[in-house]
């Protein structure tokens, strides 16, 4: 007998407007899973986290979440059912100070208070206690995503979405961010990550996808991905 997925996307189509950028995409999230979703720029990635936190509509298929459908569901309604979307890019208030960012991001979902919510980030992003009454702009760009996941995390996911977590950080601070990623599943949260660092994200997941033009081109567990010849070639622009 198989249990129902986290999260079940079937035969989806997406994109904006008139503009179709996935097609026919299936993908699955188990409970405490880390799924990593690659593929080469604008290959849909970010479309795929877009159709599923409803900023991107669905034309075709469906977006199941703990067995209730979303599909076509409003960003509001999908993040108090416990799913949330740290954007590509650090969507963070510039002109808040930490805390303030974290207290704007604070939606009392699941019933836990601001205080505890706030404790927990500390725990994970010591830095950000350090400069809680600091000015967002004035962090580094590492301590910037810890303050997006810090933001993401406030609206207590059990699935949170990260959209290129490492991006334009130097060496150190993307282990740092993988392995709160790793401490995360551990416990309990399942994440659905986008990257471009394909080695960092395949070691740290646990199944993964690959995109290009909009589909799914290979699926498989994360070791089996990393050791993918065709990998490559798909990054180099075979479809
Ligand atoms: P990248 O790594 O460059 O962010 P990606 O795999 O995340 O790439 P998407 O951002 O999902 O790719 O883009 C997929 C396609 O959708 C691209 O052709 C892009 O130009 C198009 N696209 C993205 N956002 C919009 C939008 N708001 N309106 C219209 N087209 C868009």
């Amino acid at each position: 007998m198989t249990s129902e997925p986290l999260l079940r996307i079937a035969g989806l189509s997406s994109g904006y407007g008139r503009v179709g950028v996935l097609e026919d995409v299936d993908l699955e999230v188990d409970a405490r899973e880390i799924v990593v979703i690659l593929g080469p720029n604008g290959a849909g990635k970010t479309t795929l986290l877009n159709s599923i936190s409803g900023v991107a509509r669905p034309t075709a298929g469906s977006i199941h979440f703990e067995g209730r459908d979303i599909t076509g569901a409003r960003p509001e309604q999908v993040v108090r059912l416990g799913l949330t979307h740290c954007p590509e890019g650090r969507q963070i208030f510039q002109r808040l100070t930490v805390e303030e960012n974290l207290v704007a991001a604070h939606i009392g979902r699941a019933g836990k208070s601001f205080e505890t919510l706030r404790s927990e980030v500390f725990e994970l992003f010591p830095v950000l206690r350090e400069r809680r009454n600091g000015m967002a702009s004035r962090m580094s760009g590492g301590q910037q995503q810890m303050l997006a996941i810090g933001r993401a995390l406030m609206a207590e996911p059990k699935l949170l979405m990260l959209d290129e977590p490492s991006l334009g950080l130097a060496p150190k601070i993307v282990h740092q961010i993988f392995r709160i990623i790793l401490d995360l599943s551990k416990t309990g949260m399942s994440i659905l990550l986008v990257e471009q660092n394909v080695q960092l994200a395949l070691e740290c997941g646990d199944y993964g996808y690959l995109l290009n033009t909009g589909r799914v081109k290979l699926h498989g567990p994360a070791q089996e991905m990393a050791e993918h010849s065709a990998l490559g070639e798909h990054y180099l622009g075979g479809a």
